[in-house]
């Protein structure tokens, strides 16, 4: 009996396919899945996030890191070199001055990788969206996945961001992006 993994498989669903993998298992010994479900599900399952914190929003990313809402236990874990990372979190205020760092570090990532806009700011200027110094948004700079809003946004708030990429990415995610 073949075992559906779809890229489509969240919530209640993926408990289901889980025990249908573990009684496969049991009674096999293995069990067969597509290269692409297979890939997707390694991506999905060690998002190595590059923190970009650049203001206030950055203190609910770190609240995010914590033991209380304990992001790590979706496998994503952080990074402090973009080189090794595959998820920049934009958390607070983009300056004029910032945008090039931002992008530099952006650039220095490997491939596949993906942006979280996090909080007003990043997603369009926020309260400085009329400051001469202020990028008005940080997808001028950088393509955005996934804007989170408010200001700040909680840290519930961008774990729930993060559960939507991580579903981006099982539905539109292919071998090559
Ligand atoms: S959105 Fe609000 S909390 Fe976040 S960086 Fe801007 S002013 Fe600060």
């Amino acid at each position: 009996m073949g075992v559906a993994t779809s890229p489509n498989t969240a919530g209640v669903d993926k408990e289901v396919v889980t025990s249908a993998l573990n009684s496969q298992l049991q009674d096999k010994g293995f069990l067969l899945t597509s290269t692409e479900d297979i890939i997707n599900w390694a991506r999905t399952g060690s998002l190595h996030w590059m923190t970009f914190g650049l203001a206030c929003c950055a203190v609910e990313m770190m609240h995010a890191a914590m033991p209380r809402y304990d992001i790590e236990r979706f496998g994503i874990a952080p990074r402090a070199s973009p080189r090794q990372s595959d998820l920049m979190i934009v958390a607070g205020t983009l300056t004029n001055k910032m945008a090039p760092a931002l992008r530099k570090v952006y650039d220095q990532m490997p491939e596949p990788r993906y942006v979280i806009s996090m909080g007003s700011c990043a997603n369009g200027g926020g309260y400085y969206h009329y400051s001469y110094s202020v990028v008005r948004g940080c997808d001028r700079v950088v393509p955005v996945d996934v804007y989170v809003p408010g200001c700040p946004p909680s840290a519930e708030a961008l774990l729930y961001g993060l559960l939507q990429l991580q579903r981006k990415i099982r539905r539109t995610g292919t071998i090559v992006r």
